[in-house]
């Protein structure tokens, strides 16, 4: 990938992600972290070249087989519940998608594992991690309705389809304390929740109204 490419000019430059990253600021994203964190990912690279120039609207957009990219206000209001507990070392993203959350999130935290049900959007993930230069991210073509088990506990788990109730198995590979951030409802409208696990089980906490694509079993 070009230099220039990652770099972007016009619709995709420097400026116009400052603009984006201006409006998050206007819509109550406080955290310094997760704006730097969005300003220094590219979101251009993470869709389809034909829709490059609407990369830095605060909306989400088509990636292929039915599914979307975040809108990015929505990337920086679930970045910032997570890191809200602390530094995380260890941290699992259900929904690996285009990536971008994913690049996003690896700017953060140690280690990240994402897990992604489509073969497709995983191999060009891959790809693009791998022109950024991010060396944290771990991608897994896996179902990830049943979570990671295999490198939990994890400091923070982040899901980025919706499953229409609290999948347990998820709650059980956060280390006490940790947080889940996700969406749970069904196809039309879902609540943004934060889990947190605790000693008898789970608190959770309503952040807001959000649409995601649904969580669905099996591979593809
Ligand atoms: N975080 C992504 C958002 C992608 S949309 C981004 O930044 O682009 C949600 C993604 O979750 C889709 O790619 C969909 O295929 C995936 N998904 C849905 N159910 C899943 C499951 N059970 N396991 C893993 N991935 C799943």
């Amino acid at each position: 990938m070009l230099k220039a490419h990652l770099q972007g000019i016009g619709m995709t430059s420097q400026r116009t992600r400052d603009r984006l990253i201006e409006r998050l600021r206007e819509e109550g994203i406080r955290s310094m972290a997760v704006l730097d964190a969005m300003r220094n990912t590219p979101r251009h690279i993470f869709v389809d070249e034909a829709l490059a120039s609407r990369a830095y609207e605060d909306s989400s957009l088509p990636i292929g087989h039915g599914q979307t990219i975040s809108q990015p206000y929505i990337v920086a209001r679930m970045t910032e519940e997570l890191l809200q507990q602390g530094p995380l070392d260890r941290v699992l993203e259900v929904g690996t998608g285009s990536g971008y959350q994913a690049a996003v999130l690896a700017r953060l935290v140690g280690s990240l594992y994402t897990v992604e049900r489509i073969r497709a959007l995983s191999d060009l993930a891959c790809q693009r991690f791998r022109q950024l230069g991010l060396r944290n991210i771990y991608v897994k073509h896996r179902d990830g309705g049943m979570g990671l088990p295999e490198q939990a506990p994890f400091d923070a788990i982040m899901v980025t389809a919706a499953p229409e109730g609290i999948p347990l198995a998820l709650v059980r590979q956060l280390r006490l304390g940790g947080t889940l951030v996700l969406p749970v409802g069904d196809r039309k409208t879902q609540a943004l929740l934060r889990v947190t696990r605790t000693e008898e089980g789970y608190d959770k906490e309503f952040l807001e109204q959000v649409v995601f694509v649904p969580l669905l079993g099996g591979l593809s």
